[in-house]
């Protein structure tokens, strides 16, 4: 979704002036980017007429800088879809509080129980974990072994008392061992049923629950739109958590879920382990979304630094199978122009450090690619097939380093062409009408 915005803002941001007609086309992708990362197609529409409302009036279009004015109303917008500030847990002023997860089987219900707990005691509260769900199989040992992990305490009665009781013995176990924080699990069904519903209204008429969580699994985009609207109706929902966002490429779901049932995302999930819970904040999805500012200057910096007619000359060269060590270590040095990895790297959004440090130690590697290459001859640059063991061992003295480095590239480079022959192949098949299986 982010590239596909980026490309439709674009456009907008490189002219000087914008008429209304480049306002309506740039909306137009703007519209197909969005349906495609499957949001809502009712929240698509008051989103562009929105954006298009404000686009179109005189200040923009007279401004000075209108394709950024335009980009700013479209994050406004985006940020605004996803109610504006962060939405935090409500405490109880008479502990403890107790909060109900629901959702679909599969959601993330009883991992996502113990990181909101892990995350919690980190702020002081002192949560219980309480095992609701006695249908799945093993459910109350994987809430153990979550509890367990993160050092919190999991209520159970085991799996033949019903969750109704469960829960309300959970919330007086707490309140006689000085828990502040209730967190229940509860079960899941593979698709909503009356039963399970009917359960989860008990068990809310029972505990009276300050927080009734949805846990939504983000991948599953418009359904899990659809799921929340039919929890929020039937049971009444405070909020929701969107797991597995680490695997959503589209963000559908978090585009259009709080538009749909008007209720806020809280946390998102980001992935399977426990530390790996944030609290949501509309403006940074928005930009993360957008890709604002870093991502376009980026993208500037790199069509600065790539020499087109090189790129041009490279990719008919992958075409036709001559790509050799010369041409790897242009690649490299044309990398190497646009500024330290680390630093380009940091001006991704979502980022995080540890793929800043893996960078770190691949910049150090590909100094030692350089001196490997530099190393070679002409003719092995040319044709690697004939670096045998003696030119081996040759290279890895001349270059600094070790003959089992040299392997290694080479064995990269031959992976590199074979990678980027199926790419090729995979283009060609593709242009003669194929689809991709
Ligand atoms: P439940 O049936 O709703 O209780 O779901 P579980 O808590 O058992 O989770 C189902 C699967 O989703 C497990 O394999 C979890 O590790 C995984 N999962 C939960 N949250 C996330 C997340 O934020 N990211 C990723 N990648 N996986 C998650
Ligand atoms: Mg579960």
């Amino acid at each position: 979704l982010a590239d596909k915005l980026q490309g439709a803002l674009q456009k907008l941001k490189s002219k000087g002036k914008l008429s209304e007609k480049d306002v309506k086309e740039a909306m137009r992708e703007v519209k197909l980017a969005l349906l495609e990362a499957d949001v809502n197609f009712k929240v698509v529409k008051d989103f562009i007429d929105k954006v298009k409302d404000r686009a179109v009036g005189n200040e923009v279009l007279e401004s000075l800088t209108p394709g950024q004015q335009v980009i700013k109303i479209v994050n406004e917008e985006l940020t605004a879809l996803m109610g504006t500030t962060q939405s935090k847990i409500t405490f109880s002023s008479k502990p403890p509080t107790v909060i109900m997860l629901v959702g679909l089987q599969g959601a993330g219900k009883t991992t996502t129980g113990g990181k909101l707990g892990g995350y919690l005691k980190k702020s002081g509260k002192r949560p219980l974990l309480v095992a609701g769900d006695i249908y799945r199989p093993a459910a109350i040992k994987q809430l153990q072994v979550v509890g367990g992990q993160l050092d919190l305490p999991v209520f159970t009665l085991g799996d033949k008392v019903s969750p109704v009781h469960i829960a309300k013995a959970g919330v007086e176990h707490a309140v006689k061992h000085g828990n502040d924080l209730v967190i229940i699990d509860t079960a899941g069904r593979l698709h909503i049923d009356d039963h399970l519903m009917e359960e989860l209204q008990n068990i809310k008429q029972e505990v009276k629950p300050h927080e009734i969580l949805l846990v939504l699994d983000a991948m599953t985009g418009q359904d899990a739109v659809n799921v929340a609207e039919i929890f929020n109706e039937k049971l009444g929902i405070d909020g929701v958590i969107l797991t597995k966002l680490d695997g959503d490429t589209r963000g559908g779901a978090a585009l259009s879920v709080r538009a749909v049932t008007n209720k806020p995302i809280k946390f998102i999930g980001m992935g399977e382990k426990l530390n790996e819970l944030e609290p949501f904040f509309p403006d940074r999805m928005a930009s993360r979304i957008l890709g604002m500012g870093d991502i376009l200057s980026l993208i500037e910096k790199a069509q600065a630094n790539f020499d087109e007619k090189k790129a041009r000359e490279l990719e008919k060269k992958i075409k036709t199978q001559e790509f050799t060590f010369d041409d790897f270590l242009d690649q490299l040095q044309q990398m190497k122009n646009m500024g330290p990895l680390s630093q380009l790297l940091e001006m991704i959004p979502g980022a995080n450090s540890k793929q800043l440090k893996n960078l770190e130690v691949d910049e150090k590697e590909l100094v030692h690619i350089e001196a490997i290459i530099k190393s070679m001859t002409k003719a092995e640059r040319k044709n690697p097939s004939i670096i045998n063991g003696s030119r081996r061992k040759r290279i890895a003295l001349g270059s600094g380093t070790t003959v089992q480095k040299v392997n290694n590239l080479l064995k990269q480079f031959e992976q590199t062409k074979k990678m980027m022959k199926q790419f090729t192949d995979m283009e060609k098949g593709m242009k003669k009408g194929g689809k991709m299986k």
